[in-house]
């Protein structure tokens, strides 16, 4: 059936599962960064663990003060997977005797690779090197019914995901040493559970070393992908598979950015934030935080006074990707360019994104939002499962952001296919 352009068809549905979702990815990161980890997970962290408060980027190098349990602060707390170099990526599929996968499990696997880590150097420039691994190639039984799992809302690591990561371990114990991976992919037959239209139950557990151990070490950072994320638009061969880096996010320490009101706090700007319909990449934040934007990719806007900047868009490898602006010691301004290339096959209006980044907000809770150039315009994109409104938001030459409260002024003064100029202006210091 040939289906309308359906903007916002997913939100409302997918919306109900959202608070479940978040709630999951909650109570799955509840030690995150809090307990003792295997020599083999302290490898160095995500991020540019290597800067020194001491540095110039010291300031914008945001923390929590509070609870949180995944935070945007930089570095990324200990137990995640490295974001950069190689990174072997355990992939099984998995199927049960009331939901026997239907055909070859590697066509499973071709719903996802080679995208997913295609996906990954794109948007690393080369610097992650993910090798998705299949060290088993057909589907992996499960010794009870998908129902008697019980899987459905339930909370992660709750008896039911115990019991399935257990006996994954030990189906699959005797072809896979699970010490030789980083990160592992759970790819489960699409019929087990309902559809992704009306409940997403893929869901990460991540940075989580009370999990269940294969090899004598953790299964600490697991993406599970249920069901098919089709939303009937035609689409799904070209960006189904895109809730995996979604989920892998997770692993690597990001938090997820859309909210119980859905993808209202940041739109298509980051996969973390909307992982339905056309490609999007991460945030230039992000990519400082995995790692894959160097130190001179990034200017810290800490001091009093006003300074030109010069911005390449995001999409391309090499040149200044970022700008701070420090509130305080766990928040601030972010500044880059986007453009419709790379991962960023969606955007409608390239120019220059600013958000605000809060690493005392908790995943799922608003970490970061958007500030839209151009409230209430209704959007620039047609395409479906993108959030319409801040498609646009967009900051163009001659027009400025002020937030006079914080005296921060962020003035575009000029744009053009290679690079934008931007001046900041602050009445404050950090
Ligand atoms: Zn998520």
């Amino acid at each position: 059936m040939q289906p309308q352009p359906s903007r916002g068809r997913i939100s409302p549905r997918r919306l109900a599962a959202l608070g479940s979702v978040a709630a999951l990815t909650l109570a799955v990161c509840s030690s995150a960064g809090s307990g003792h980890l295997s020599p083999a997970t302290t490898a160095p962290g995500a991020g540019p663990s290597a800067l020194s408060r001491s540095s110039a980027h010291g300031p914008c190098m945001i923390g929590s003060d509070r609870e949180v349990q995944m935070s945007e602060g930089i570095p990324t707390d200990p137990g995640y997977t490295r974001s950069t170099g190689t990174v072997r990526a355990l992939t099984l599929m998995i199927d049960f005797s009331d939901a026997p996968g239907d055909g070859d499990a590697l066509d499973r696997y071709r719903e996802f690779f080679p995208q997913t880590r295609e996906w990954f150097t794109t948007s690393s420039y080369g610097r992650l090197d993910y090798r998705p691994e299949l060290p088993v190639p057909e589907w992996l039984r499960m010794p009870k019914s998908f129902r008697q799992y019980g899987i459905e809302r339930g909370a992660p690591f709750d008896p039911g995901y115990r019991e399935l990561i257990r006996d994954i371990v030990s189906e699959a114990d005797t072809e896979v040493d699970f010490q030789s991976y980083d990160l592992v992919n759970v790819l489960v037959t699409p019929n087990a559970g309902p559809a992704a239209l009306d409940t997403v139950l893929s869901v990460t557990f991540a940075g989580n070393d009370e999990a269940p151990t294969a090899d004598g070490r953790p299964v600490s950072n697991a993406s599970f992908v249920y069901s098919r994320q089709d939303d009937g638009s035609g689409s799904y061969a070209r960006t189904g598979y895109r809730v995996l880096p979604h989920e892998n996010g997770h692993v690597f320490g990001l938090p997820d950015l859309y909210t119980a009101e859905g993808g209202g706090a940041v739109g298509h700007w980051d996969i973390m934030s909307e992982d339905w319909g056309a490609n999007n990449d991460f945030l230039a934040w992000h990519k400082w935080k995995l790692g894959w934007l160097d130190t001179s990719q990034v200017s810290c806007v800490a001091g009093r006074g006003s300074r030109e900047y010069v911005l390449t868009p995001l999409a391309r490898a090499g040149g200044p990707k970022l700008l701070f602006v420090p509130l305080d010691a766990h928040s601030g301004y972010a500044v880059e360019v986007r453009t419709r290339e790379g991962n960023d096959e969606a955007v409608c209006r390239p120019g220059v994104l600013i958000y605000r980044v809060d690493a005392d907000v908790d995943t799922g809770m608003g970490p970061i939002t958007v500030h839209d150039a151009t409230r209430d315009s209704g959007g620039c994109t047609r395409a479906p499962n993108v959030h319409a409104e801040l498609s646009d938001a967009t900051f163009e030459p001659g027009q400025s952001f002020v937030d006079r409260e914080e005296g921060v002024r962020v003035a575009v003064l000029a744009g053009g296919e290679e690079e934008y100029r931007v001046r900041v202006t602050r009445t404050t210091s950090r």
